[in-house]
């Protein structure tokens, strides 16, 4: 779905949102916005907040104050996830969750399935030629065309991965989040993702969340350093990696303590 394209707007806004847990604020008046079609990548050390970002934009937790406005004009606090997905805004999460024993192309299928409104998801339900059409350049992308009659549970760990990205793509998502994406994955592995997502965002934004520096370096445009439930600092990589407050809390900290 179109959300009336703002040209020089953002696709997603954040104003002064909090997110309190019983006085812990998880969030503490972010503010953060991005634009169509970009890459962003947050980064962070445990606890600074990042997948309550998600989580936010999402509708699984709703903040105690702020705004969140996705597109020109579509407030999103207060609706449900559902609701949110069926807007234009897809995630994918830590946790893998193909269905082990469908085949590739048949866990496009459902996903492609749950996405249109009013269908009930059934596997059998009849893709019209666009559709199918989408799901054949999805399973391209994602580099398992030719798997695509092979069972999701046979697939490498970084092979889940990219067809739950493929999962989200084919539901054609305005705004895509994805919650540390490499973890696990070996360099190769790594190196295809960054691939995969850039190319992603050559039609819809993404907004990443993620570790591992290396992956970090190769594909951020913008990078965000959250901290404390708020921004940190922003902008390019190298400004980014030369700030002595982000070496501070978290390059410094994650060589020490938890990396
Ligand atoms: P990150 O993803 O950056 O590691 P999170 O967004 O998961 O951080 O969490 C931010 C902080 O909020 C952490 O201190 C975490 O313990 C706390 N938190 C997250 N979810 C909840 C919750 N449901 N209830 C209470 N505290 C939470
Ligand atoms: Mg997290």
């Amino acid at each position: 779905m179109t959300v009336g394209a703002s040209p020089g707007g953002s696709i997603i806004y954040l104003e002064d949102v909090t997110v309190d847990f019983d006085g812990f604020k998880a969030l503490n008046g972010l503010n953060f916005y991005m634009d169509y079609k970009e890459l962003r990548v947050v980064i962070g050390p445990n606890g600074a907040g990042k997948t309550t970002l998600l989580d936010v934009i999402s509708g699984k937790v709703r903040p105690s104050a702020g705004r969140v406005i996705f597109g020109r004009n579509i407030d999103l606090v207060g609706r449900r996830e559902n609701e949110i997905a069926g807007l234009g805004i897809g995630r994918k999460f830590q946790t893998p969750s193909v269905f082990a024993n469908l085949m590739v192309r048949e866990n496009l299928e459902l996903a492609l399935a749950r996405s249109s409104k009013g269908v009930f998801p059934t596997l059998k339900a009849r893709l019209s030629g666009e559709q199918r059409e989408r799901l054949d350049a999805t399973l391209d992308s994602i580099g398992l065309l030719g798997q695509a009659g092979t069972r999701a549970g046979g697939l490498s760990h970084g092979e889940k991965q990219w067809l739950e990205i493929g999962m989200v793509m084919v539901q054609d998502a305005e705004l895509l989040l994805v919650d540390e994406p490499v973890a696990g994955m070996t360099d190769e592995e790594t190196e295809k993702t960054g691939r995969l997502l850039e190319g992603v965002a050559e039609e819809r934004a993404v907004l990443v969340i993620e570790h591992d520096m290396e992956f970090v370096r190769r594909i951020a445009r913008t990078v965000t350093v959250l901290h404390e439930g708020g921004v940190l600092c922003e902008g390019p990589v190298d400004k980014i990696q030369s700030d002595e407050r982000v070496m501070e809390v978290y390059l410094g900290r994650s060589r020490d303590a938890d990396a």
